[in-house]
Order: structure tokens, then C-alpha cells, then sequence
């Protein structure tokens, strides 16, 4: 068998287009979408990645503003910086890009952010929203992976899924999204003992860890759906992701490539949320 792809840039392209249509109809009413997206320091991932945000906004009529901040900014100025932002009623999400400097306490910044307007979904309290299943903002890594999941039409209910990875970004809330759908989930971590005798009953897998061949062609159901949100270097220096792409292709049912896969949806599912916060607050 050779799986068939799942492909982010495909997707994401469409789902775009819905973002663009929806920013349209906004803008008829006179609301401007707007995204505030802020950087402190230099961390040259961070600068692409917000690059990216800012002209995926612009592609899609959002108005997304990146403020720039030396890495000597205080916690005590970006804080107030982030309340005059949670009080602009023009500003409809806040993102402050990730890692902050070593001086900084991200839970204090991320918690300071107006739930109303965390498009990211870091927010204790889009958290809870999740956890429990009430109206939020999920986080965009999983959410896309959910929306790659939906894109196949794939039913989860009563599947096994098994997330590798249990950050507070991608693993733990990729595992509550997909129990929400009805999945029975089993979530791995750096403790779990014969990781492969798990993902081998697995209907889906989600690699969320950050280390290349993760999953091998021997871990895999024949079939199964192997989401890949990792994101690693190979020898060569190329993009790749946690699992042995060439080798796992030949087994499952469906995969999602690195690059072109899970990156693109990230990327994707801002724009969602910044527009579902706008229309919140507008309606
Ligand atoms: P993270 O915070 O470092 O978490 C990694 C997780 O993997 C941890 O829960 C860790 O377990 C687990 N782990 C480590 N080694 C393992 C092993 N050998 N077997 C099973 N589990 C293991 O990373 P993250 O922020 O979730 O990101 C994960 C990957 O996704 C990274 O490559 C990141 O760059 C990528 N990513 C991609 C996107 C995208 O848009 N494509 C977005 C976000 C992240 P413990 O908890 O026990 O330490």
C-alpha cells in the first residue's frame, strides 16, 4: 500500500479562501479584522515565523501589525503593552510570538492576554475551554491537524488514536480534540514503555515530539492515518519531520508530508481564529 497524502499546502490554500471571503463580508460592515502580533528580540525562527503571520494576513484582508521589541524590554513594559492592546477594541487578537527572552515568564505574558482575543489558544483559560468543551480558542497546530483529519473525511468515532508528545501546544490539546470527536486517545511521552506496541493499534497517529524516526514502517497499523507535526533538520540540513516519511508511506492508509503538511495549517488556523475573534466581538 501507499499512502495517500494529506496535503497542508492544498488545504490551507482552501481554507485561506474561506478566510478572505468571510474578512470580505466583515469589511462590508465596516469591521477590519485586526491581528496584533508581538516580538520581543531577535530569535531568527521567530522573525520568519512572524514574517509569515503578517503576510498571511495581508493575503487574506486581516490587518496583522508586528511590533518589534528589544530583547531588554521588560516583563513589566510588554505587559503593559499587552493590556493597552486587550482594551483597543480595534485590536481583535494579540499573539506574542514564542520563545521570550530568558528574563521573561511566558505563563505571566500568555496569561495576560484578554481570553477574548488569544488566537494562539495558549490562554489557561482556551485551555479549560477545551478541556471541557465549551466555546474557545484551540490551539492552531492541533486544530489543523483536526482539520486535516475532517479534509479526508474521516470519521474518528470509536477509533483509536495515539498522540506521541504531551506539550500544553500540540500534544495534550491535540489528545483533548481528538477525544472530543470521539477517538479513544492514548497520549505518549518520553515515559512510555514500548512505545511502538502502542502505535501499532493505532487507527491515528500524531507524532508531536521534536526528534527524527520517531515512527518507523515496523510502528504502524496497515492503514492507519500518521500525522506528522514535527519539525527537525536532517543531515542534509533539510526539513523533516518525527517520522520516517519514505518508509511509513509504504504502510499507511494516509500521511501528511514535512514540509507542505501540518506547517502550512498552523499557519492556517490563525487566520480562523483571529477571524472567529473578530466575529465575536462583532456580533
Ligand atoms: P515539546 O514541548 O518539546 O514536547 C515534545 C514531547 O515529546 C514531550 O511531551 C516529550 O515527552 C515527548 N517525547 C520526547 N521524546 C520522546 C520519545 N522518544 N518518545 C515519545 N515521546 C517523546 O515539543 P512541542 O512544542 O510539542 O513540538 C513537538 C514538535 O512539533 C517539534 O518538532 C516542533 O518543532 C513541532 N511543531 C510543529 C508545528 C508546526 O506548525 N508544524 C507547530 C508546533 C510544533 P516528555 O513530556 O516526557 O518530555
Amino acid at each position: 500500500m501507499t499512502a495517500q497524502l494529506i496535503d497542508g499546502n492544498a488545504l490551507s490554500k482552501k481554507i485561506r479562501g474561506e478566510v478572505a471571503h468571510r474578512t470580505a463580508a466583515l469589511k462590508a460592515r465596516g469591521i477590519q479584522p485586526a491581528l496584533s502580533i508581538i516580538l520581543v528580540g531577535e530569535d531568527p525562527a521567530s522573525q520568519v515565523y512572524t514574517r509569515h503571520k503578517v503576510n498571511d494576513s495581508a493575503e487574506t484582508g486581516l490587518a496583522a501589525t508586528l511590533e518589534r521589541y528589544p530583547a531588554t524590554m521588560s516583563q513589566d513594559e510588554l505587559l503593559a503593552r499587552i493590556r493597552t492592546l486587550n482594551a483597543d477594541p480595534k485590536v481583535h487578537g494579540i499573539l506574542v510570538q514564542l520563545p521570550l527572552p530568558a528574563h521573561m515568564d511566558a505563563k505571566q505574558v500568555i496569561e495576560t492576554i484578554a481570553p477574548a482575543k488569544d488566537v494562539d489558544g495558549f490562554h489557561i483559560a482556551s485551555a479549560g475551554a477545551l478541556m471541557v468543551g465549551q466555546p474557545g480558542f484551540w490551539p492552531c497546530t492541533p486544530y489543523g491537524c483536526m482539520k486535516m483529519l475532517e479534509s479526508i473525511g474521516y470519521d474518528l468515532r470509536g477509533k483509536h488514536a495515539v498522540v506521541i508528545g504531551r506539550s500544553n501546544i500540540v500534544g495534550k490539546p491535540m489528545a483533548l480534540m481528538l477525544l472530543q470527536a470521539n477517538a479513544t486517545v492514548t497520549i505518549c511521552h518520553s515515559g512510555t514503555k514500548d512505545l511502538a506496541a502502542l502505535t501499532r493499534q493505532a487507527d491515528v497517529v500524531v507524532a508531536a515530539v521534536g526528534k527524527r524516526n520517531v515512527l518507523t514502517a515496523d510502528m504502524v497499523k496497515p492503514g492507519a492515518v500518521v500525522i506528522d507535526v514535527g519539525m527537525n533538520r536532517d543531515d542534509a540540513g533539510k526539513l523533516c519531520g518525527d517520522v520516517d516519511f519514505e518508509g511509513v508511506r509504504a504502510v499507511a492508509g494516509w500521511i501528511t508530508p514535512v514540509p507542505g503538511g501540518v506547517g502550512p495549517m498552523t499557519r492556517a488556523m490563525l487566520l480562523v481564529n483571529t477571524l472567529e475573534a473578530t466575529e465575536r466581538a462583532s456580533a
